[in-house]
């Protein structure tokens, strides 16, 4: 870390912050430019809050040279991570696919999606059994019954499943059924209930939140794998801009920023971050284009009576359609799908 000294400081004050950093256990390395005085701080900045520094009159800036997580960090493990999700590898050469509708609506319809999304080839199911609606008075999901569904299901087409989980009280129930535990955007800042799914041993697809910075989503990922669990898998899913086109604009360049920062493999949600079915299919090619290990795409078949996000939810045709034209990318950039 570099801390530029305000001019005309006091050299009381200076020498306060000096013994405040040896105090912290760093070593100080200070020059005296032209017109101000630059110390060097050498030593381990991970767990450092660098902002405090500026409680100090005589600190103009402060600039931080290591980023503030370090599992997560390529730095310090320079192999990509490959997370197995019941017997699927995520993260290697093959681009994983994970379908299937919004919302668990009912065994039957339930079954109706998982079949039509097995024969497709997809390696993943996924529905919501708890749903974070923006009203209250909007379908909440099935609950504990939405897991039991999508566990029959799994029995009977061998496909791991993937749910959201909102609360830490859920926990066994989500490490009893589900494959691979997703924390959805508007959670991905609970951090009590990130510090929980870091003792568990099911992987988790850790949602960035749509008004969350890359590095904030690392963090996040820190926390789980910070707390024993290294199996994390990010997924980008849009963030909020002032576009209003698209429910959300899907952050392309997040996908190449988490690829640069971590080894952590990296999915994307085309589905959310659209909001409408018809753009959802250009978005996946994009997102394999930038190097996505795997796509999350809402399938349902019958879109029109979908008890949430019919909009951006695929017919089984349709989805078909992506993966034809998501496997030319995919070839074009060396990946198998
Ligand atoms: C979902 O996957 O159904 C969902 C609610 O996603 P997000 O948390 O990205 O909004
Ligand atoms: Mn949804």
């Amino acid at each position: 870390m570099i801390i530029k000294v305000r001019g005309r400081s006091k050299e009381s004050e200076i020498n306060r912050l000096k013994k405040h950093l040896n105090d912290s256990g760093f070593e100080l390395h200070v020059s005296q430019g032209i017109n101000h005085l630059i110390i060097g701080v050498i030593g381990d900045t991970v767990a450092y809050d660098t902002r405090g520094l500026y409680g100090f009159e005589c600190v103009e800036s402060v600039i931080r040279i290591q980023e503030p997580y370090r599992q997560a960090n390529i730095k310090f493990k320079t192999s990509k991570t490959i997370v197995d999700v019941g017997g699927v590898r995520v993260g290697g050469d093959k681009i994983i696919l994970i379908a299937g509708p919004c919302s668990v609506e009912s065994m039957d319809s339930f079954m109706k999606i998982a079949e039509e999304v097995n024969k497709l080839g997809a390696d993943c199911m996924r529905g919501g059994a708890y749903k974070p609606r923006t009203s209250p008075y909007a379908f909440q999901g099935l609950e504990l019954e939405g897991l039991k569904i999508m566990d029959k299901a799994k029995g009977k087409y061998n496909m791991p499943i993937v749910s959201e989980i909102m609360s830490m009280d859920k926990i066994d129930e989500f490490e009893k059924y589900v494959d691979l535990v997703q924390v959805g955007a508007r959670n991905m800042q609970n951090f009590e209930l990130l510090k929980a799914l870091g003792k568990i041993s099911k992987p988790i697809l850790l949602k960035r939140g749509f008004s969350n910075t890359v590095q904030e989503w690392i963090m996040s990922a820190e926390y789980i794998l910070a707390s024993g669990n290294p199996n994390v898998i990010l997924c980008e899913r849009g963030i909020r801009t002032f576009e209003n086109y698209t429910r959300n604009t899907l952050d392309v360049s997040a996908i190449l920023a988490a690829k640069r920062l971590t080894h952590l493999p990296i999915i994307v949600d085309p589905s959310h971050a659209a909001g409408r079915w018809e753009l959802v299919e250009d978005l996946s090619k994009a997102a394999i284009a930038a190097g996505a290990d795997g796509l999350i795409i809402e399938v349902h078949t019958n879109p029109e009576e979908a008890m949430s996000d019919g909009a951006q939810s695929l017919k089984p045709s349709k989805f078909k359609e992506l993966i034809k034209s998501c496997r030319k990318i995919a070839s074009a950039v060396e990946r198998d799908l």
